[in-house]
């Protein structure tokens, strides 16, 4: 009886599979450069191709990992020699951009950045956007749901989805490309897919609704003396800045002093503080949005809720602003780092973030813990350096960041996923209830469990 690979070559085509000593030279993800493994890696050109691999391997019980751009934070594309990886990187195209519904149909496999900037070049805007833009995919932003830095103003990525093309397990084609805002004709099923991990369906296209391109952009990098002025400060600029704030970014002051440590990023200010801020305002007029910006600069100054503010003069400025936001290298070693992503109301923000890092001080004393967040999404994240080579550092950390969530109504992901990293933490914030129904739609859509098994729950 043949094998699945020699079926694959026969029906696909061999041009779709890469050589297998190639394999090797992959790394496991942005995180992991150990060699990555897989019985086979395919690279599939469409829909149709995609379709095919799923409806064979279901047949043979082959398990499947979907990759995108690997930057998962999560584990979420572990694969083994079983399993066949399927990976969108050649399907990229930006099919068609119409600025007068507003939207783009994209295919899975195209880099963030790459849509960000072809639909700049068109005065169009997409408003998804996090640090890993240059290596991450559409396809693994959606199936992850991803967040990032524009939360606060245009909702996180499932918000931004108009329309959906997406591939069953067992290879049924589900194609929803709807480019309207309305349209309620049923169940939502592109929702399923979205932030599903890739574990009930493989996303190959969709429809992203677009905003006009905005001509203003005031960027300021802040310190504050406390907590309370960091929610003061957000309060502050919702009343009076509106919907043109786009980015509240928070650092604590342990965080911002790491990465601008010598020979890392500059730092923007003489002194050191307790909180910093970085945000920023996109509108459409020019004269008054800057004015105004200005003007609510020096009134937070006078209430006493900054002590500080650097605003950037040129655009190669404000990217070093954000760039001790975004590249957090100099906090990556030595490993191992243990990074994390969780959510929690913001007036309890405080509270949570002193008594981690208390709790760290106690269970592991050479312990070192950077903190900042997406803080109006009610989004952390703690990069903790357990500062110890004992093999339970990583259980520790993890029950002193994860366990207090409950009590706070908070949730084990922000914005990361589950993976395989999270999957024992997910009862912390859903019901069994929750996690039942989960089962429930993964064995409807994926009865031999051979698309992403293991991811989010087993
Ligand atoms: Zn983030």
């Amino acid at each position: 009886m043949p094998n699945i690979i020699d079926i694959l070559k026969q029906n696909i085509g061999e041009d779709v599979m890469l050589p297998h000593a190639d394999i090797a030279m992959r790394a496991v993800s942005y995180w992991d450069s150990s060699p990555l493994h897989a019985k086979a890696l395919l690279r599939p050109t469409t829909t149709l191709q995609i379709s095919k691999i799923l409806k064979l391997c279901h047949e043979h019980n082959q398990t499947v990992i979907v990759h995108g751009g690997n930057t998962t934070c999560v584990q979420g594309t572990r694969s083994t020699d079983n399993d066949i990886i399927i990976s969108l990187e050649r399907m990229t195209a930006i099919t068609e951009i119409d600025p007068v519904t507003g939207t783009a149909m994209i295919e899975a496999g195209a880099i963030l950045e790459t849509v960000q900037t072809t639909v700049k070049a068109k005065g169009l805007f997409l408003p998804l956007d996090l640090g890993a833009r240059g290596s991450c995919t559409i396809g693994g932003n959606l199936a992850t749901n991803a967040g990032g830095v524009n939360v606060l103003r245009y909702g996180m990525a499932r918000s931004m989805v108009l329309g959906l093309e997406a591939v069953l397990p067992d290879g049924t084609i589900i194609s929803s490309l709807n480019k309207v805002l309305k349209d309620n004709a049923g169940y939502d099923l592109k929702q399923l897919f979205i932030g599903s991990e890739g574990t009930l369906g493989i996303i190959t296209r969709a429809v992203v609704k677009l905003m006009p391109l905005s001509t203003t952009k005031n960027t300021a990098l802040v310190a504050l003396p406390d907590f309370q002025s960091v929610i003061k400060l957000l309060t502050y600029l919702k009343a009076n800045i509106g919907t043109n704030l786009s980015a509240y970014e928070v650092m604590w002051g342990e965080y911002v002093s790491a990465v601008t440590q010598p020979g890392a990023h500059r730092a923007p200010f003489k002194n050191t503080y307790p909180f910093y801020v970085l945000f920023e305002c996109d509108g459409n007029d020019p004269i008054r949005d800057d004015e105004r910006f200005m003007e609510v600069i020096e009134t937070v100054y006078t209430k006493g809720l900054i002590v500080d503010a650097v605003l950037p003069k040129s655009e190669n400025e404000r990217q070093a602003l954000w760039a001790i936001r975004d590249d957090f290298e100099p906090i990556l070693h030595p490993k191992p780092v243990y990074l994390y992503d969780v959510s929690l109301p913001i007036s309890s923000m405080d509270d949570y973030v002193k008594n981690v890092q208390e709790q760290l001080n106690r269970l592991l004393p050479q312990s070192k813990c950077y903190v900042l967040g997406h803080i109006g999404d009610g989004n952390l994240h703690f990069f903790v350096q357990p500062g110890s080579s004992a093999n339970n550092t990583r259980h520790l950390s993890d029950c002193t960041i994860y366990e207090p969530l409950q009590a706070y109504n908070g949730s084990v992901s922000a914005e990361h996923g589950i993976g395989h990293e999270k999957k024992k933490w997910l009862s912390q914030t859903r019901s069994a209830e929750e996690i039942a129904l989960m089962k429930l739609l993964k064995n409807t859509l994926d009865p031999r469990k051979i698309l992403n098994p293991g991811v989010v729950i087993d």
